[in-house]
Parts: C-alpha cells; sequence; structure tokens
C-alpha cells in the first residue's frame, strides 16, 4: 500500500532535547559488550494519536523510561512490532547503516498487519540519521562491533478491547554491541535442536512479520535446546519436517544436487514461513551476482538434509540475520539424531566468502557502495 506523505510524520519538524552532561553515560569496554545490554544517551520518539490527527511531532530526547498506562493494548495483546539494524564505523571513520530502506518496508508491513499506522520510511530514516549522529560517539571504533538500531513501534491505546490501537508510540534506541555469538561458537559452528514438536510459523500466521508475539514464545523452545547442550533452534514445519529458520536467522544450504551441481538454496518466501530478512536478499543478490552455482529459492526438508549428508554431498549449512551476519552450522539433534554438518570443513566455503564481502561493504572497505548508506 502507498503511504500518502501528508498521513506521515516528518524529519522537517523533529525537535532535539539534549541529554544535560549529568545524565550521559559511559560507555562500555568493546571487549565487554553483549547483546543489547547496554543503551546510548539518546532516543527517538514519535507520538501517534488518532484524536488529534495522527502523527505528532518526531522528537530525540535523552534515553529514558517509558511510562504507560496498566491497560496499554502492547501489555496485554502484544499489539507491538520491531525492527532491527545496525551502524557500521568504517575503516575510514564514517558511519554508514546497511540497506535501511528494506526495514522500513518490513515495518511498515508489520504495521500494517498488526492495525498500527504506517508512514513514510524516508522519513524515519533520517530522523534516525539525526539521532546517529548525535550518539556518534556510542558507535564502536572496532570492525568487529556495531551500533544495533532497535526502531519499536507499540499500541498504547488505555482501553481493554481486542482492537486496533487509536494511539501508538513509535520509538528508536540505540545499543553498541559485539558478536552476537560467543567466540567458541563462532570456531567451532552452531549446534541445533531440530523437533518437530515445535513450530513458530504456519501458513495464514504472521512469521513472515517482524512482531512481538513470535519471539516470546520461542524462549521456551531456546531453553529446551539450552538443556540438551545445543546452541539454538532449527524451526521446522508441517508433516514432512520442512526447515524453515534457525533461531533468528534465515538458513541456507550450500550442496551438490542431483544434477552434479553445487546449489545454494534458502527457504522461499511464498508460503510466509519465514521472515523476509535484510541479510537474507543481500546473500542472494551476491550470489546471483557472482554466478559461480545455481541459486534457488525453494523448499527443503530434514529428509533432503538427511539424504544428502549420507551421500556426502551437503556441503555447508548456515544461518543468516543482522545481529550475527552469518553463523555456520555444524551439528543439528533432529529427533534423537546427531547430524554431523561439515560446513567448518570445507576448504572454501562460501558463508566465509559472503561473510567477508558483507562486511568489507559494512565497513567501508568497498567504497561507496549502494547498500552501505553514509548517515
Ligand atoms: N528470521 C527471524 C525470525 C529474525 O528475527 C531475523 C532478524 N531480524 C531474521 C530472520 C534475519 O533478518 P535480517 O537479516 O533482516 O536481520
Amino acid at each position: 500500500k502507498v503511504i500518502q506523505p501528508e498521513r506521515s510524520f516528518k524529519y522537517a519538524d523533529l525537535s532535539v532535547r539534549l541529554a544535560g552532561l549529568e545524565q550521559l553515560q559511559p560507555k562500555p569496554d568493546v571487549s565487554a559488550l553483549s547483546f543489547g545490554k547496554y543503551f546510548t544517551d539518546h532516543m527517538l520518539k514519535i507520538f501517534y494519536h488518532e484524536a488529534l490527527g495522527g502523527w505528532q511531532m518526531p522528537e530525540i530526547t535523552p534515553f529514558e523510561s517509558l511510562v504507560l498506562h496498566p491497560a496499554s493494548k502492547v501489555l496485554h495483546y502484544a499489539i507491538e512490532l520491531f525492527e532491527g539494524f545496525k551502524a557500521y564505523r568504517g575503516i575510514d571513520g564514517k558511519i554508514r547503516i546497511f540497506r535501511p530502506e528494506l526495514n522500513m518496508e518490513r515495518m511498515n508491513n508489520s504495521a500494517s498487519r498488526t492495525g498500527l499506522p504506517t508512514f513514510i520510511g524516508e522519513e524515519l530514516i533520517k530522523c534516525c540519521c539525526r539521532l546517529i549522529s548525535i550518539d556518534q560517539e556510542w558507535v564502536p571504533h572496532s570492525i568487529a562491533s556495531s551500533l544495533y538500531i532497535r526502531p519499536t513501534l507499540i499500541g498504547i491505546d488505555p482501553t481493554l478491547g481486542v482492537a486496533s490501537s487509536e494511539s501508538a508510540l513509535l520509538y528508536i534506541i540505540l545499543s553498541p554491541v559485539g558478536s552476537y555469538f560467543k567466540k567458541k561458537e563462532q570456531a567451532t559452528g552452531l549446534s541445533l535442536l531440530a523437533d518437530p514438536q515445535y513450530t513458530r510459523a504456519w501458513p495464514g500466521g504472521c512469521g513472515n512479520y517482524k512482531v512481538g508475539s513470535n519471539y516470546g514464545p520461542t524462549v521456551y523452545v531456546q531453553r529446551e535446546a539450552t538443556e540438551r547442550g545445543l546452541q539454538q533452534v532449527l524451526w521446522l514445519y508441517g508433516e514432512d519436517n520442512e526447515v524453515t529458520e534457525a533461531g533468528t536467522m534465515n538458513i541456507f544450504m550450500f550442496c551438490i544436487n542431483d544434477e552434479g551441481e553445487k546449489e545454494l538454496i534458502t527457504p522461499p518466501l511464498s508460503n510466509r514461513l519465514i521472515l523476509p530478512g535484510v541479510t537474507r536478499n543481500s546473500i542472494l543478490a551476491l550470489a546471483r551476482e557472482w554466478n559461480q552455482f545455481k541459486v534457488s529459492e525453494r523448499k527443503f526438508c530434514m529428509s533432503e538434509v538427511c539424504q544428502l549428508l549420507s551421500e556426502n554431498r551437503l556441503l555447508e549449512l548456515f544461518g543468516v540475520g543482522t545481529a550475527c551476519i552469518i553463523s555456520p552450522i555444524s551439528y543439528i539433534e533432529f529427533v534423537g539424531r546427531p547430524l554431523h554438518i561439515p560446513t567448518m570443513k570445507q576448504t572454501n566455503p562460501v558463508y566465509k566468502m559472503f561473510l567477508k564481502h558483507l562486511s568489507d561493504i559494512q565497513y567501508g572497505i568497498i567504497p561507496d557502495h549502494p547498500w552501505a548508506i553514509p548517515i
């Protein structure tokens, strides 16, 4: 749906209230960064009130707690959605954000599905760039770290009816982050629990939107994986154990297909079981541009994974997403069967090629790439 400019907030209306010196927080040591633990000194807020004509003026304020009515719809019915992308400090000192327009498109799609108001993505990107430039010293001076950007949109109507919210709050908070997985996990590859008892998404559901209600219920399954000594969950769907996602990552399989060709496969968006990831989209675009092997967006099931593995034709499995960029997978426990995936055993694995290329774009090592937008 096209969003009418007069129905959006505008960057031109942005006001800024800076934190006082006494409110500024010390910046954590880059080596101590764990995901989403520290936040910068400022935040962006934009209220929406139908009774006041819709979107109000955007404001940057000191980072502060929110005051919410206990009946706010977000607290009862999870009327909320969020996004995640990053700002990177390049080797030239410039700060860049990666393909933010795709996050804006996904955010508006989630808003539509949740009955929350939509907006012009470009206006939010401009407000966000201003916020980052105010807190720019928080963007780590390291190519192993970045500043995670978390836009959030919540329904704040103080009424208990299960209905769309006439008031909402869009806010952005920023968090300096190191790598998502621990060093050990990066060196050995991820281990996954694939248990057909659980599913995260189904046809006609909301798995293809980034809404909070998709994530809360996964914590229980994640804990089950942890208790069995595994790091993440491999999400399956349906009688035939279709492979959909790994943790909060899209998944790719690199193999030798029945025709003896190398093929990169990722589940399709068409059945709406997976989140349309920005990293997934970028890897598909790079792979098609490189044209070194067949690239397919198609369904694959655990039976195919097991068969390829038994015939030594499964080369790599990896998860991809903003937080981790790319994580090789080395082990899956599937209904009691241990599957050892040889991703870490390849001499020139494709996952490393993608990882290097993406991070070279993000940190400005490949200069002026159209996916890396200077703030
Ligand atoms: N799947 C899920 C369920 C996710 O939460 C994420 C993280 N946003 C992804 C995939 C990866 O998406 P992206 O590459 O846009 O970060």
